[in-house]
């Protein structure tokens, strides 16, 4: 570290910035979306940090600017927009993004529930509703790519922003925000369903700030500060949301009513998780995952390559040459300096551990969404994530694999007759059984209540009904003895065992079979073992 650095802190902390006017170009009208903006806007915080912002709307006539494009006309210095910006990047656009707020997109498809439409299969002959360009919409279509079905086969129809021709059967699915949309069905009593394009494993940030490079290199500070008073306006909004609603109903021409603005904010709690995530903290692992999916990994990228992209909070560069000329420094300056490096040592480490944490954090949170939380394997989630992954590693590698499907028998009278916390420790009781005698390659998921999935990978059927038929003898025979509650009892379970065929679309069409043939086991009395074989 040289002195220079030094002089530039005491320059800068002593620069205030001349009220220099700026413009965020909202990514949508106005709404719970922007809240933190509004917060740091009314609250003072940009006022304090020397910024005289304008927020300016969008999509007031059901057309959209884009944001990126505004930003980088010059029209307004700072941005939202969405994952999707990435892209822009690597295509050569030069934007810095500054702050994640929402930690997953809020970005679902919706269909009505009377459609009978559940996954995403379901939705391939089906006309959807969504934006275009189509890269608009790419969240959404990745997650279709992901399971092997090509975008162009699906029948995407322009959006007219308007719930209508869903509620009408026009369309079958609409591109929808969780925060919004879902309400309206609701108000209206329309029972509806989201298919997530989490569940297929596509896990996009949501809105993200952002401003163009030109900015961070020329008014490097006022990018610092900007950022900082918005991300304390959205720690404020985030404490205090019905403050902010008042406040939009109140100040800011807003087309919802207070009830949806209440909605609104609820969702984005869960997709914020404020007091577990720092409000726009962005992961670089995650950002580069997200720009491999959007080249649809046909683009060399390695963390260096979007390193440009991500804005650093600290070690953050600013120009310096026009402070170059002071360079007359005393010998006293440079104890006052040895001082200050240290401290900035400390600093440094102290933020180094406050990032580590925060991963932690996330690393945390991953792992929840994907256990069951009751016996700590893998959920219905991260089960069909792995489905999914299994079955694209047979079609590429042609490596068989089976499914053990596993429903305990009679169980609601274990609940009955000693009560739900007894009915609870059987399960975990029984899952630890059968962990016991699984192999490690092999996947357990509990994927309903005491309904369980082992994903066999590189098992033929033959093997895999041996393995169920010797999972069916160790439950059956083994006392199961429950300390806690002074208990023994002996359980049964029914298997269905199915394998992959190469006539299957996706992992979905062996569990179906292996669901059947756990019905048959059912059917024929229980406590034993079937399987679907078709030809391979
Ligand atoms: P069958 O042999 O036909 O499967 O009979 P069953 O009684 O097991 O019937 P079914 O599979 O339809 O019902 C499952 C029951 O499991 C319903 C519910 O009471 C109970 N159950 C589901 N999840 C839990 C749970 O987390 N804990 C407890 N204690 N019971 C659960
Ligand atoms: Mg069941
Ligand atoms: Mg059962």
């Amino acid at each position: 570290m040289g002195f220079r650095w030094f002089l530039l802190a005491v320059l800068l902390s002593s620069q205030a910035f001349a009220d220099d006017q700026i413009t965020l170009q909202l990514k949508w009208t106005h709404q719970f979306q922007f809240a933190g903006y509004y917060a740091a806007s009314e609250k003072g915080f940009y006022k304090q940090a020397g910024l005289d912002v304008i927020l300016r709307p969008n999509g007031y006539t059901g057309q959209f600017i884009s944001p990126v494009d505004e930003v980088l006309s010059g029209r307004a210095q700072y941005g939202i927009s969405n994952s999707g910006l990435i892209l822009d990047f690597l295509r050569g656009k030069p934007i810095v993004a500054l702050a994640s707020t929402l930690q997953h997109s809020a970005v679902s498809w919706l269909v009505l529930e009377k459609s009978g439409i559940k996954n995403l299969h379901d939705l391939v002959d089906k006309r959807l509703m969504t934006i275009f360009p189509l890269e608009q919409s790419l969240e959404l279509l990745e997650p279709f790519r992901a399971e092997g079905i090509a975008p162009s086969k699906l029948n995407l129809v322009q959006t007219v922003f308007d719930l209508d021709p869903l509620i009408h059967g026009e369309v079958d699915a609409y591109d929808a925000y969780v925060t919004n949309e879902p309400f309206l069905l609701e108000k209206m009593g329309i029972p509806y369903r989201l298919i997530d394009p989490r569940t297929y494993g596509i896990d996009f940030y949501g809105d993200v700030l952002f401003t163009s490079q030109g900015e961070l290199e020329n008014h490097p500070e006022r990018v610092a500060a900007f950022r900082k008073a918005s991300m304390a306006g959205w720690r404020y909004a985030m404490q205090h949301p019905d403050e902010i609603i008042t406040l939009i109903k109140n100040k800011y021409d807003t087309d919802k009513s207070r009830e949806h603005l209440e909605f609104e904010a609820k969702a984005m709690m869960q997709l914020m998780q404020p007091e577990i995530i720092e409000v726009g903290h962005m992961n670089p692992g995650r950002w580069l995952r997200i720009a491999e999916v959007l080249t649809e990994h046909k683009m060399l990228i390695n963390e260096e390559k979007i390193s440009p992209f991500i804005y650093k909070e600290i070690n953050n560069k600013p120009n310096i040459s026009r402070y170059l000329y002071i360079t007359g420094v005393s010998s006293l300056l440079t104890i006052i300096l040895a001082t200050f490096a240290s401290w900035i040592y400390r600093t440094n480490q102290r933020l180094q551990k406050e990032i580590d944490a925060r991963e932690q954090a996330e690393t945390l949170l991953r792992h929840l969404s994907e256990t069951d939380p009751l016996t700590g394997i893998a959920n219905r989630r991260a089960f069909e994530t792995q489905l999914t992954n299994e079955f694209k590693h047979f079609k590429r590698y042609i490596r068989s694999f089976s499914l053990i499907m596993i429903d305990l028998d009679l169980f609601k009278h274990i609940n009955d007759s000693y009560g739900h916390p007894v009915g609870d420790e059987v399960l975990v009781t029984f899952v630890k059984q059968l962990q016991q005698h699984i192999r490690k390659t092999d996947f357990l998921a509990r994927i309903g209540g005491e309904e369980f999935v082992i994903i066999m990978p590189e098992t033929e059927i033959d093997e895999a009904i041996i393995t169920a038929d010797k999972l069916k003898v160790l439950v059956s025979k083994n006392l199961m003895i429950l300390k806690e509650f002074s208990l023994e009892l002996t359980i049964t379970a029914s298997f269905g065992v199915s394998s992959v065929s190469q006539k299957d679309e996706n992992g979905y069409d062996l569990l179906n079979r292996a669901d059947s043939a756990l019905y048959q086991a059912k059917n024929k009395g229980r406590n034993r073992v079937e399987y679907y074989e078709i030809a391979y």
